[in-house]
C-alpha cells in the first residue's frame, strides 16, 4: 500500500496565520461576527487564495463560500465556518476550512483526483450571532421560516446582515441542494474541550453531537417576613431551587457519566433582605449523546425537582423552552477516520462532541463524519484557545486521508 498523503503543514500553518490577522483583537484572538467587515474580508481572503491556487469558487444563494477541484455531478464536501463569536480564538471554525483548502491542495498536486468533485466549503453564520448553522441548514434545505422571523440574534440584525452581503431572505433557500449531488461530508474543528488533551490522543473521532433539552421551573412558595416567620414554618421556594441546583451535579456524576446538566439562572422573587423568597424561576440545560440518555436523565432530573420542591412544601410548575436531538455521525465515516489515523500512526479516540456544528446539518442529507484535534486546555470561544500546529496538521492529514478512501481517490 502507497504511503498517506499529507498536506503541506507549512502552508497550512501560513495560511492560518494570514487568516488570524483578519479581525484580530488585542488580546490575541478574533472578532469575526457574521456579515461583519472582518468576516466578510476572511470570507474575500478565501475565494482569493482558493483561486490562487487553481481552484474554482462559487458563493450560493446562502453566501456559503466554496473552492472546487474536480467536476462531475456530486460533490464531498469538506467544510466548517470563518465567522467566529465576538472575542473567539483563531481556530474555531478557521481550522476547518484552511485544512479543507489544503486537502484539495494536496489531492491535486498528487493528481489523485477522485470520482466526484472535492468541494472545501465556508459555512455562512454558524456559530449563531445571527440564526446559527444559517448557511448549513440553507444547504441541507432544513431552513425554517419559522426560525428566520425569530432569529437568535433579532431580525433586524439578520436583515441588515443580509443587506450587507448582499443576500436576500427569501433567496437562502435556494441555497439547498439535491442530496443526490451529495457524496458526503467531513468537518475538522478543534475539539474545544480537555478529552483529547487528557486522554493523550491526537485525534477525536466524533461519533455522535449531543442533544440538548432546556427547562423552565418555577417554584412557588410563600413570601413571608423574614425576621417573624420560623424556620420550620417557611415554604421556601428560593431553598428548594437552591438545593435542586446542588442536588443536579451529583445526580448526573452518579447516574448519567459524560452527561451535563447546568442550572444557567436563577431568579429569586420578590427578591429582598427581609423577604422569605415566594418565587425562584430556574432555566436548567442539560446534554446527552443519545435521546435515551437524555429521557432518562430529564426523568431523573424531574424526580428530583419535584422531591426538593415537596420536602419545603413549594409547588413545582415545569415549562419546556427547547429540544435539541442528538445526531448520530455516519458509522462509516467514523470507521474511515479512525483508519486514516492509523495508517499516519496516531492515537485516535471516540467521543461525542458537546457543541453543535454545521456537520449536524449535513448529517441528515448526507454520510456525515467529524474529526477533532486537541484543544489546549479545554479552551475555546476566547482567545486564548490554541491547538499546536503539529495537531492542526495531524488533523488535516487524517482529513485528507478519510476522504480520499470515502469518496473512492
Ligand atoms: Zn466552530
Amino acid at each position: 500500500m502507497a504511503a498517506p498523503l499529507h498536506v503541506d503543514a507549512a502552508g497550512l500553518r501560513a495560511d492560518l496565520e494570514a487568516l488570524a490577522r483578519i479581525g484580530a483583537t488585542p488580546a490575541g484572538g478574533i472578532d469575526r461576527s457574521s456579515f461583519g467587515d472582518a468576516h466578510l474580508a476572511a470570507r474575500a481572503w478565501f475565494l482569493a487564495r482558493a483561486q490562487r491556487a487553481g481552484l474554482r469558487t462559487r458563493v450560493d444563494a446562502a453566501g456559503n463560500h466554496s473552492a472546487i477541484l474536480g467536476g462531475g455531478k456530486r460533490a464531498f464536501l469538506l467544510g466548517s465556518h470563518l465567522d467566529s463569536v465576538p472575542g473567539g480564538g483563531n481556530f474555531d471554525g478557521a481550522l476547518g476550512v484552511v485544512a479543507a483548502l489544503h486537502v484539495l491542495f494536496a489531492v491535486a498536486g498528487a493528481g489523485a483526483a477522485p470520482p466526484v468533485a472535492l468541494e472545501a466549503i465556508d459555512f455562512t453564520d454558524e456559530d449563531g450571532t445571527l440564526v446559527g448553522l444559517l448557511g448549513s441548514w440553507a444547504l441541507a434545505g432544513a431552513l425554517t421560516s419559522d426560525v428566520l422571523r425569530a432569529p437568535r440574534g433579532g431580525r433586524e440584525a439578520l436583515l441588515a446582515g443580509l443587506e450587507r452581503a448582499g443576500l436576500r431572505e427569501q433567496g437562502l433557500y435556494d441555497a439547498r441542494r439535491d442530496p443526490a449531488q451529495l457524496a458526503g461530508y467531513l468537518e475538522l474543528h478543534i475539539e474545544q474541550g480537555p478529552v483529547l488533551e487528557r486522554a493523550g490522543a491526537q485525534i477525536g473521532v466524533v461519533t455522535s453531537i449531543v442533544g440538548s433539552r432546556s427547562l423552565r421551573l418555577r417554584f412557588h412558595g410563600e413570601a413571608n417576613h423574614a425576621g417573624t416567620t420560623p424556620m420550620g414554618e417557611r415554604r421556601d421556594a428560593g431553598l428548594a431551587a437552591a438545593a435542586f441546583a446542588v442536588a443536579t451535579e451529583s445526580l448526573v456524576a452518579r447516574e448519567f457519566p459524560g452527561a451535563v446538566a447546568t442550572v444557567g439562572d436563577l431568579r429569586l422573587e420578590p427578591g429582598a433582605f427581609n423577604v422569605i423568597p415566594g418565587r425562584a424561576v430556574l432555566s436548567l440545560e442539560f446534554r446527552a449523546a443519545e435521546a435515551a440518555t437524555l429521557d432518562r436523565l430529564e426523568h431523573a432530573l424531574l424526580v428530583c425537582a419535584r422531591r426538593e420542591a415537596e420536602a419545603r412544601r413549594v409547588d413545582l410548575e415545569i415549562e419546556p423552552v427547547g429540544r435539541w436531538e442528538p445526531t448520530p455521525l455516519d458509522a462509516g465515516a467514523c470507521d474511515a477516520i479512525e483508519r486514516a489515523a492509523e495508517r499516519l500512526g496516531l492515537r485516535a479516540l471516540r467521543m461525542p462532541s458537546g457543541a453543535g456544528h454545521d456537520a449536524q446539518a449535513l448529517a441528515g442529507v448526507t454520510r456525515a463524519g467529524m474529526v477533532f484535534v486537541p484543544s489546549v486546555g479545554g479552551i475555546s470561544h476566547d482567545p486564548r484557545e490554541l491547538t499546536s500546529w503539529e495537531d492542526c496538521a495531524h488533523g488535516a492529514d487524517v482529513l485528507l486521508g478519510a476522504v480520499l478512501e470515502l469518496a473512492g481517490g
